[in-house]
């Protein structure tokens, strides 16, 4: 049953066995497989199924931020059922087992659970992203396993067989909205905000949550067991503002709380040139036997991260820089000027538009124009094709397209863990949203570690293919470094980790192995933000993964205990 709101009395008492809040991939999937196993499940969602500025600007970060690599939070969080997926690219990746361990560049066990707990939920985490089965390497495909990246080109210390997968791009309000509707263990409210969670006066639970709508309306809800799923920093906010019984915040009993802020880092400082005939290169999307888009990429052998100071990362081709001209392609000036034009803010999330139209020399349209002219067949071409692969067609969309390079060269992107730091971090600024909640306020850190790692990364990439005759990296200039932190300048924040940390320990992060918030057993947060690190990996897949692990927690702690049938004495 979905209900908005406005159709509840002012006052009203919701209760339910487990009260979910936010109606994200993370609060949707948790929601329904609880629901499918019987339970009884509150879904509280302070947007609506379309979008609504009004709701949005809740989450808008204090006006005075200067955390300059921030990207602005209209762009990063989405307030809607469904809630940051309906800007999300879909991209599907597991983090790795050496992310779970110690290793040189985290030495110390931050994880308190192993990869295996990620790896035994990921065929149903690929379920709910809708990305196919849980297989992330070329060589277990049949149909792509013969093929490489480039002719003979072994995995080593790099390694180039390993796959992302990508999703419908699933937008989990859409593809779940009429399950959550009908389902009969489903009570999902729109538009309604939960701005604390108030704990019993011994603060070891909670007693309530209290709601709110924008239409001036005050709910309460109660129920055996809580979940917190409204995104790693709106999660961290909630939990910051929650000062009733605990004064500095629920978990923050150990000070870990909105610490170790990490997003991940990306850049754009270097390209690859292949030496194999051009059309002998995998420079695009591939599809699996049941269609799904998938695609390779460089990362690296899991043993050489455990033993050198290496932060986990990968890097994957990209097109030539669209707004820049001199690339001479139709097919890509075609697409700059569109998404440059008023239609593209309707094509793409307005952050990846930016990252696609961002350009570092100056344009001009008419060098764009000729391009097209002289490439006019391909172009027209490509426009129709791809109208129809990403936005006509039912169902799987193309993720994306690349265009073929004559000289074999292409631009890499790279996309890394960003390591813990203590002074990473979000805190509750003094000013207040339209319901009262006190905004957050960002001040990302990212170390001289962090950036090193990239010239690291790439230089090792270098070295296996001239080793075995494949290739090279170029970088654009000399100064990598700088041109790292100039990448990074207002992009990071999609991906949102480290401030709820888990931990085996409450003296060292927020929340137990089950995700429920030390000393609170029956409040639970299912959102990125748990990951104590932060991996090369997208962080959905993973974060379905743990919502999964949660449900089945959650079942096992509310089904009752089976009947003790009495054995008579033989
Ligand atoms: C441009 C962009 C591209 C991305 N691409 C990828 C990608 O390719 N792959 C990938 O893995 N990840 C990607 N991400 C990240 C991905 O979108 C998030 O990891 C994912 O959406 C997190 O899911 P969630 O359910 O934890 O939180 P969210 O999706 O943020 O959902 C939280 C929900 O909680 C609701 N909410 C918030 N506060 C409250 C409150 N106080 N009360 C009630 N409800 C509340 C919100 O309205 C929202 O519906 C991308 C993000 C962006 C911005």
């Amino acid at each position: 049953m979905r209900r908005d709101a406005a159709a509840l009395t002012d006052g009203s008492r919701l209760e339910a066995e487990v009260v979910v809040v936010g109606a994200g991939p993370l609060g949707i999937a948790t929601t329904l497989e609880l629901a499918n196993r019987g339970h009884q499940v509150l879904l509280i969602e302070s947007g609506h199924a379309a979008f609504d500025p009004r709701t949005q600007r809740l989450s808008d970060a204090d006006s005075r931020g200067e955390d300059a690599y921030h990207a602005r939070r209209d762009v990063s969080i989405r307030r809607q059922v469904g809630g940051t997926s309906a800007l999300w690219g879909g991209r599907c990746v597991p983090f790795d087992p050496v992310d779970f361990e110690p290793r040189p560049t985290v030495p110390e066990r931050l994880w308190p659970i192993g990869y295996d707990e990620l790896e035994k939920h990921l065929g149903r985490a690929c379920g709910w992203a809708v990305c196919g089965d849980p297989v992330f390497n070329a060589r277990e495909i049949p149909s792509l396993a013969g093929r490489d990246m480039t002719p003979g080109l072994p995995d080593g210390d790099v390694r180039t067989t390993d796959l992302e997968r990508w999703a419908l791009p699933t937008r989990f309000g859409s593809e779940y909205g009429e399950a959550l509707d009908l389902h009969p263990n489903v009570d999902l409210v729109t538009g309604l905000t939960c701005t604390e969670i108030v704990c019993a006066p011994d603060g070891a639970s909670v007693d309530h949550l209290e709601l709110r709508s924008l239409g001036g309306l005050r709910a309460t809800a109660t129920g055996r067991r809580y979940v917190i799923a409204t995104g790693g920093l709106e999660a961290t906010r909630l939990l910051l503002a929650s000062t009733a019984v605990h004064a500095d915040g629920i978990g923050n009993h150990s000070g870990h709380l909105g610490r170790w802020y990490m997003a991940h880092i990306e850049a754009r400082v270097a390209e690859v040139e292949f030496s194999a005939p051009p059309e002998q290169t995998i420079y695009a999307h591939e599809r699996d036997p049941q269609g799904v888009y998938v695609r390779r990429r460089f990362s690296f052998d899991q043993d050489l991260l455990r033993g050198e100071a290496q932060p986990n990362a990968v890097a994957w081709i990209v097109n030539p820089e669209l707004g820049d001209a001199s690339h001479g392609s139709g097919i890509l000036s075609g697409v700059y000027l569109t998404l440059r034009s008023p239609l593209g803010t309707y094509l793409l999330a307005e952050a990846i538009r930016q990252a696609h139209i961002k350009t570092s020399r100056p344009t001009r349209v008419r060098d764009h124009l000729r391009n097209i002219l002289r490439d006019l067949g391909p172009a027209a071409r490509f426009a129709v094709t791809f109208t129809y692969e990403r936005f006509l067609r039912r169902g799987r969309k193309a993720p994306g397209f690349f265009v073929r390079s004559a000289s074999n060269t292409y631009p890499l992107h790279y996309h890394g863990e960003h390591l813990p730091h203590w002074e990473s971090r979000v805190f509750l600024s003094e000013e207040r949203d339209e319901l009262g909640m006190r905004r957050l306020c960002t001040d990302m850190h990212v170390g001289d570690e962090d950036v090193a790692a990239v010239r690291r990364a790439l230089d090792r990439i270098d070295r296996h293919l001239r080793e075995h005759g494949a290739g090279r990296i170029r970088y654009l200039s000399e100064d990598v470094e700088a041109g790292v932190r100039a990448y990074l300048q207002g992009i990071a924040g999609f991906h949102q980790t480290g401030t709820t940390r888990m931990s085996a320990h409450p003296d060292d992060g927020v929340v137990d192995p089950n995700l429920a918030v030390h000393g609170v057993p029956d409040l639970h947060v299912a959102a990125t933000s748990v990951f104590p690190t932060s991996s090369q990996a997208n962080p959905t897949l993973t974060g379905l993964a743990f919502a999964v692990r949660l449900a089945d927690h959650l079942d096992d702690a509310l089904r009752p205990a089976e009947p003790v049938t009495a054995v008579p004495a033989g």
